[in-house]
């Protein structure tokens, strides 16, 4: 039956359990906090306090994470996930890279900066953002069919000295089939050869109109090289992320996405996750794809240790009991039994996926080989 812990829908709604109680108690039903509850009068319950429900899925066990839209009032700004995309050569990896080297301080003494495929810098304006540092089209694509949407803002880079070329125009139709507004990287303009002016009409062709040529598409001329136009790059960004009024509810049990996972010799399973929503806190317990675990301990960008983790930040995750996927979605839930349970139930049905997958593969193959 489609159920839901009393204590834990209190929880996912982030109201106190008593007053709940106390509700189910004004529609008759005479349950305590560890009872449960089916999924219609869960969601009678989630209305009255003001709530939306939106439903992951139909099947029993997806119930229990069942998500509750946030109150208009617990919504607090959070800083812009940013991806950096375009055609080969262009320059992502040595634009991220110059981003970084400008403003991720150096940690302590001798402190070698920890990678974890994403990091957060500050504007001069004091306006964080957060950079994902995984530019490839393949990850972004595989992690939006995982369900995962973790971008905000596009950074199309376009080398100056090149023009618009075939993976520029597969960046700028991912953007526009997530809806993740664009602002266009005109990079190497350092080279003597550079011709700004052609990425700008070249990309009209495309309906990029840039705000150069009256569009409404900010565009910056930058070098990784030289550090030109960084700065301003940073604040077109921070000024996108102003119209975009992105906003999460940071006191709420934590839903995050994983940005990359590994299979650590002496630390077991590792997972950087981008926190979308709530707070991660050590000790949490949750589920991830078809994984669970217990945040044993996290580590920010710099590699230092940190006990919690709010909306936009990206950690790293100690205490799991197998390697997610990138693109897996992270759900805090309250008991040990119910993260296995989530687990057991999706390794179960990919299991099943999986075998009915590979009969049609090996139908194929001895076809193919016939
Ligand atoms: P990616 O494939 O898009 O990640 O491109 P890379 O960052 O690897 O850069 C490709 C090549 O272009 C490298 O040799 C870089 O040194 C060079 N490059 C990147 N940005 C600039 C720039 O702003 N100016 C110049 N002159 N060279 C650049
Ligand atoms: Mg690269």
């Amino acid at each position: 039956p489609e159920a839901i812990v009393v204590s834990e829908l209190a929880n996912r709604m982030a109201e106190r359990v008593g007053e709940v109680v106390k509700s189910l108690m004004q529609m008759g039903m005479m349950v305590t906090q560890n009872q449960t509850i089916d999924a219609d009068t869960a969601e009678l319950i989630i209305e009255e306090f003001g709530h939306k429900v939106v439903r992951v899925s139909d099947s029993d066990v997806e119930q229990v994470i069942t998500q509750v839209e946030d109150k208009a009032e617990d919504l607090k700004p959070r800083p812009p996930v940013i991806t950096i995309m375009g055609h080969v050569d262009h320059g992502k990896t040595s634009l991220l890279d110059a981003i970084r080297d400008a403003k991720v301080v150096a940690g302590e003494a001798g402190g070698i900066t920890q990678h974890i495929g994403a990091y957060q810098v500050k504007t001069e304006s004091g306006a964080p953002l957060t950079f994902l540092d995984t530019p490839g089209h393949a990850a972004f694509t595989s992690m939006r069919s995982r369900g995962a949407q973790v971008t905000d803002i596009v950074i199309l880079v376009v080398a100056a000295d090149d023009a618009v070329m075939p993976q520029t125009i597969e960046a700028i139709n991912h953007a526009k089939a997530a809806g993740v507004p664009m602002i266009v990287a005109i990079n190497k303009c350092d080279k003597p050869e550079a011709n700004p002016q052609k990425v700008r009409t070249d990309l009209l062709q495309h309906e990029v109109i840039v705000e150069e040529l009256s569009g409404d598409v900010q565009d910056v001329e930058v070098s990784a090289v030289t550090g030109k136009g960084l700065e301003e790059l940073l604040e077109a960004v921070a000024l996108q992320a102003e119209i975009l009024e992105l906003k999460s509810n940071p006191d709420r049990p934590a839903q995050g996405a994983v940005i990359e996972a590994k299979l650590d010799v002496g630390r077991g399973p590792v997972a950087t996750v981008l926190v979308q929503t709530g707070t991660l806190k050590q000790g949490d317990i949750f589920v991830v794809g078809e994984q669970w675990g217990k945040v044993r301990a996290m580590e920010n960008d710099q590699g230092n240790r940190v006990k919690e983790a709010g909306p936009s930040v990206p950690v790293e995750v100690l205490g799991l009991n197998g390697t997610p996927e990138a693109g897996d979605v992270l759900n805090v839930v309250s008991t040990e039994a119910q993260a296995r349970e989530i687990a057991d139930y999706r390794q179960e049905a990919a299991k099943e996926k999986r075998a009915a997958a590979g009969a049609a593969t090996t139908l194929e193959q001895l076809l193919a080989k016939a």
